[in-house]
């Protein structure tokens, strides 16, 4: 036998032949007339019959080629929703990595076939439409990877379409492992099922070349995008800071002097593209900074210190209560979901680029329909630049990344590209988090160059310089091999993937990286302890596929990260869970509060931006409470403007005026409920309810919830620099955490930025100017040894001496046991 042809070129080679099933579709002519524009159509009988011939199939084509809309047509048409031997409706499912494209495609897929929402539905993170009668399923990729947690062959599917697989999705990258494995275990069964990858360039080695992953190499169909020719323009220049200001003045020019076309703007963030909007509109009225991403390299580290005497009085909260009930059975769609704008990037970074309105006037009279376009904007308003602009006028999307494949703009002809785009990078083992801006790399250019021409020849405006574009990065790296993996581990714990190290990872993620999220999950107790005999190899590969423990499944079943995961599993202690519910949801919710420190655009907003500050702080020292509530800190604040939020109806008209952001207490509204269901779940006697008018908590429930928070917590805690300690004036205030070896601060925006407690922990650390903690809240010292017991070193004392008490400081000096907190996975063990 020959070398395998690896790419099956498109070319419609076979004569017509009529597929074995046909189900008939009532489209509308429009439909029908647009749909047979699409390139994808042409090649119909090409893909189809590489889908009946081979289990897995690659189809690669340009974005706009109609990939996602057309192929569960096809597939729906040739049968593949129905079961022939048991005449049983069958399921197509279709990942998506961003939440957007999961919701527009199901609604324009539904509109194209003529067919309801009850049959062309969707699922994301906190919505769905799906009913039994559910034919086609667009899903986010990580509600397909909780799916697979519940049925691991995910035997109501008979096809799956793995969308956008190029974006290199964390998840879809796990899905691709798993479905290497479910498709031959399917076939045994006699109950085949097909895999679909579908990506928007043809770089997909990762996949084909990848022994590990799929034993024969599955055929690639290249669609034909007949893509018209782009002129790309690069800058002489490279503006270095003021982007946004150069692409103002390029769509001005674009829009007085350029015959009629639309134009779509590529922006980083969200307050980006609103700037960018406002200065448009009112110029045409119709109605900063590459950095590389810092990696902290730490050594093992250990800071030692005395920790009082573990009190018998205090009340302390039992962290073997985690309520297990195997949660096997018919528990509640949950699921995860993917962060679909750590890539959409609409959290926005104080970039302030500082644009002043109206500096340019516009003398075209030619009104400009401006459009934004990003993640989190409400559905309603992008579905707007699906279509027509207003006759008389010309469309302008301003857009993150979104527009760069997921959504197609009709009627683009000028493309402006700012050559940035906003990432969240991490630390790979700290998992301390910065958004930066960053060049995107050169296939990302390609793409957003490729927008504007798809309809007729287009041009494409780069702000930057040949030369820069030169220096870009080919493909940017695959998400997997750039973040802390904790969640993902502990997932595919929960489908008793032991030795993660051995999974077929298209790119697997960095040793290091593994290591460390493995460690974290074995301190919070979610796997079992490795053993610590036997050869140090040994122990390191026993520590590397450690099984779940009953707290892991437990804390798998929560659609969170595993450190707020073990929160809620600790909560049903003093009734704190609808607390923990709430504090997690919050949390997880990115932007709880409305960024009042911004730039304003005039003398008249910067005086109601002041206002609106002072009634916030006003606001954020009632909702921290006082006394004792206090010191859950930066969480009390959370939990109290939730409930108040919440008491007052949750309106707009309250969340404005008290400085919160409507969508996030939405959204965490949301998040709750969905919480709450997964909680009644797991623990089938709790009997919650979201209840709106929540109750605050009593002193003693906050006291549990501090201590709740800090089993959770337990690798982000930090401890205040004492004077006795300062190393130099950059430690003053400074905190030393576990994780880093450099001062952070508590972050100006907290409720303890100036109470400053020895010993706190927080919920993430930020980088900007200088590592800050966010989401604080003050910690016991004798809780410690208590509720952090894996993270504590009880030693062996040289004499023993009894508890001495410090009349300088007022503690007590623990020596026996003494107790050392640490970090690092290679520390000697020091025996008891
Ligand atoms: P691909 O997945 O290959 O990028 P799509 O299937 O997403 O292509 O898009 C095919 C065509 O359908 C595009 O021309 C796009 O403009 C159009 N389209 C997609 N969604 C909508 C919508 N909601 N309204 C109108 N047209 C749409
Ligand atoms: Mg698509």
């Amino acid at each position: 036998a020959g070398p395998r042809a690896p790419v099956l070129l498109a070319a419609p080679s076979k004569a017509p032949c009529k597929p074995a099933v046909f189900i008939p579709v009532d489209r509308s002519p429009e439909i029908q007339e647009a749909r047979l524009k699409l390139p994808i159509l042409a090649e119909e009988q090409v893909v189809m019959e590489a889908i009946n011939d081979n289990p897995i199939v690659i189809i690669c084509g340009e974005t706009g080629s109609g990939k996602t809309t057309q192929v569960p047509q096809f597939l729906y048409e040739a049968g593949y929703a129905r079961d022939s031997i048991l005449g049983k409706t069958c399921i197509i499912g279709i990942t998506e990595p961003r939440r957007v494209a999961a919701v527009s495609m199901s609604q324009r897929v539904a509109k194209e076939m003529n067919l309801s929402h009850r049959v062309v539905s969707y699922q994301i993170r906190y919505e769905g439409n799906v009913t039994d009668e559910t034919q086609i399923k667009f899903v986010t990729d990580g509600v397909l990877l909780k799916e697979i947690q519940k049925d691991f062959l995910l035997s109501k599917y008979k096809v799956i379409i793995i969308d956008e697989a190029h974006e290199r999705s964390m998840y879809t990258d796990i899905l691709i492992g798993l479905l290497s494995r479910i498709v031959p275990l399917r076939h045994k069964k006699g109950l085949p099922l097909k895999l679909i990858i579908m990506s928007a360039t043809l770089r997909v080695e990762d996949f084909t070349a990848n022994t590990r992953l799929f034993s024969a190499q599955p055929p690639v169909i290249q669609v034909d995008a007949r893509q018209f020719p782009v002129t790309v323009h690069f800058n002489k220049k490279t503006p270095l800071d003021d982007y946004s200001g150069e692409c103002f003045r390029k769509v001005c020019k674009i829009h007085r002097m350029l015959p009629a076309g639309g134009i779509l703007v590529f922006l980083t963030g969200q307050a980006e593209v609103h700037s960018l909007c406002r200065r448009l509109r009112k110029a045409f009225p119709y109605q900063k900074n590459n950095t590389q991403c810092k990696v902290t390299c730490v050594p093992l580290l250990m800071c030692c210190f005395h920790l009082p005497s573990l009190s018998q009085t205090l009340p302390k909260i039992d962290l073997n209560n985690y309520s297990v009930l195997p949660p096997d059975e018919g528990d509640e769609d949950r699921d995860i979901d993917s962060d679909d704008d750590a890539a959409g990037s609409d959290l926005d970074l104080d970039l302030g680029d500082g644009d002043s309105e109206g500096d340019e006037k516009s003398d075209s009279s030619l009104p400009l329909y401006v459009l934004p376009l990003y993640s989190l904007l409400a559905p309603e308003k992008q579905a707007k630049v699906f279509r027509p602009p207003p006759p008389g006028t010309r469309l302008c999307v301003v857009a993150t990344n979104v527009a760069e494949t997921s959504l197609t703009i009709p009627g683009i002809k000028y493309v402006v590209d700012s050559g940035r785009e906003k990432r969240r990078c991490y630390d790979r083992i700290t998992g301390v988090s910065s958004f930066r801006v960053t060049w995107v790399s050169q296939a990302s250019a390609d793409q957003r160059a490729g927008r504007a021409g798809r309809t007729e020849p287009g041009h494409c405006y780069r702000l930057y310089s040949s030369a820069v574009f030169m220096d870009f990065e080919k493909f940017s790296a695959p998400e997997i091999t750039k973040r802390p993996v904790e969640d993902l581990i502990l997932q595919m714990k929960a489908l008793n993937i032991e030795k993660v190290i051995n999974f077929p990872f298209p790119t697997p993620p960095p040793t290091e990286a593994l290591a460390a999220a493995e460690e974290l999950l074995i301190a919070l107790g979610a796997l079992k302890e490795p053993p610590t005999t036997g050869r140090l190899n040994q122990q390191l590969a026993a520590k590397l596929s450690c099984p779940i423990s009953p707290l892991g499944r437990v804390m798998a079943t929560f659609p969170v990260a595993p450190r707020y995961a073990k929160m809620l599993a600790l909560s049903r202690q003093h009734q704190c869970l609808p607390y923990t519910i709430t504090i997690v949801s919050a949390m997880t919710v990115r932007e709880l509060f409305e960024e009042l420190d911004r730039p304003a655009g005039s003398e008249e907003e910067a005086a109601q931006l002041k206002g609106r500050r002072a009634r916030f702080l006003q606001m954020q020292k009632v909702w921290a409470g006082q006394g004792p509530m206090q010191k859950l800190g930066d969480l009390m604040v959370m939990l109290g403007a939730v409930g108040a939020c919440e008491y007052s109806g949750c309106t707009q008209e309250f969340c404005e005026q008290n400085g919160l952001r409507h969508k996030a207490m939405l959204e965490i509204r949301r998040l709750r409920g969905q919480l709450t269901t997964a909680v009644n779940s797991v623990c089938r006697d709790a009997g919650l309810y979201v209840d709106p008018k929540m109750k605050p908590p009593t002193e003693a429930q906050v006291t549990y919830l501090r201590q709740i928070v800090l089993a959770g917590l337990g690798d982000h805690l930090a401890r205040r620099v004492q004077a006795e300690e300062l190393l130099d004036d950059k430690w003053k205030n400074a905190y030393k955490t576990a994780l880093l070896e450099d001062p952070v601060f508590i972050h100006p925006s907290s409720v303890l930025f100036k109470e400053l407690p020895e010993f706190v922990v927080y919920q993430e650390i930020v980088e900007t100017t200088k590592l800050y903690m966010k989401g604080v809240s003050a910690v016991e010292p004798e809780w410690i040894p208590a509720l952090l017991p894996a993270y504590c070193h009880f030693g062996k004392p040289l004499e023993s001496p009894p508890p001495s008490y410090c009349p300088g400081t007022g503690r007590v000096h623990c020596h026996r046991p003494s107790v050392f907190y640490r970090v690092g996975w290679q520390l000697p063990a020091v025996e008891v």
